[in-house]
């Protein structure tokens, strides 16, 4: 029997027309926006996405403008066949696969310009990142006209900059956060995972290890700095070759903690750390 597969549009206009034909009915929906090369955490998002609405719409789009140059859009994974396999498979009812010339139409020239939340950590070792990502995001949720949209914890900042776009712009939309699914070992799921070899594969484990660590001596009272440094010293002695951020910070607005212990604060740690040609991120609660 062949797969059953959601229904794939590819226009703004189709989006459209399927979306308001469900509104009309008094359905609301929910959108997922997504790069592909799909996995279970990307799929917890659509299940999550189906108890705020009646209809799930998920977008594949590896979005050019949110890359650097020197950066992997080339080679990012990509299978469209699959993900809307998957995607039926937890009964996704649309599945949104624009072209770059359907996004960005010859002569495109408008981006999303932030401050604030998207300036440290990813803002700082990707200088590009966000303004492409609120770029897309924003056009995908006026395109969608969603009622609701899902986005990760596993990209933590990511999901406070776009709350924040949503605020800042008024966009009728609300925006929902989900736990990061890990694989058995701890690993986040990633589409970048796929670039590990089986020897780096194993060694990453190391990353969610090193965060629990810092967790837990920072929970216990212990020094922020101090976490901080034995956290680098274990991903550089699994093998880590380069650290861009180890940091524990303010969970809402990503300031600055410590260096001393975390007190009353509500934290988060966030990394981003190269094994071999793969730059892993991941962030926990602290
Ligand atoms: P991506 O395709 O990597 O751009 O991710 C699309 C959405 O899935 C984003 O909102 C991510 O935060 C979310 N996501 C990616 N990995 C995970 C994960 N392991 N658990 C939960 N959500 C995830």
């Amino acid at each position: 029997m062949a797969p059953k597969t959601p229904k794939i549009v590819r226009t703004v206009a189709d989006l459209r027309a399927q979306v308001a034909t469900w509104k009309a009915a008094g359905e609301r929906v929910a959108l997922i926006p997504t790069m592909g090369a799909l996995h279970q955490g990307h799929l917890s998002l659509i299940t999550l996405g189906q108890t705020h609405a009646q209809r799930t719409v998920a977008s594949v789009f590896v979005n050019p403008k949110q890359f650097a140059p020197h950066e992997d859009f080339d080679s990012y994974p990509r299978g469209e066949a699959r993900d809307a396999e998957l995607l039926a498979g937890v009964g996704c009812d649309l599945l949104f696969a624009p072209n770059v010339d359907e996004m960005y139409a010859p002569g495109f020239s408008t981006t999303i310009n932030l401050t604030g939340v998207s300036q440290p950590l990813e803002g700082a070792a990707r200088p590009q990142f966000f303004g492409g990502v609120a770029t897309v995001v924003t056009k995908l949720l006026i395109q969608s006209q969603a009622d609701v949209a899902l986005f990760g914890e596993k990209d933590y900042q990511q999901l406070q900059v776009i709350k924040r776009v949503v605020k800042d712009l008024d966009l009728p939309v609300e925006i929902i956060g989900a736990p990061t699914a890990r694989a058995e070992d701890g690993l986040a799921l990633s589409s970048r995972n796929a670039y590990l070899s089986p020897e780096e594969r194993i060694a990453a484990v190391a990353l969610p290890d090193a965060m629990k660590a810092a967790v837990r001596a920072v929970a216990a009272g212990g020094r922020i700095d101090e976490a901080e440094a034995a956290g680098k010293t274990a991903l550089i002695k699994a093998g880590f070759r380069q650290i861009d951020y180890f940091d524990v910070r303010e969970a809402g607005d990503l300031s600055r903690l410590g260096p001393g212990s975390i007190g009353e604060a509500e934290g988060r740690i966030l990394v981003a750390a190269w094994l071999g040609k793969t730059r892993l991120i991941d962030n926990m609660a602290v």
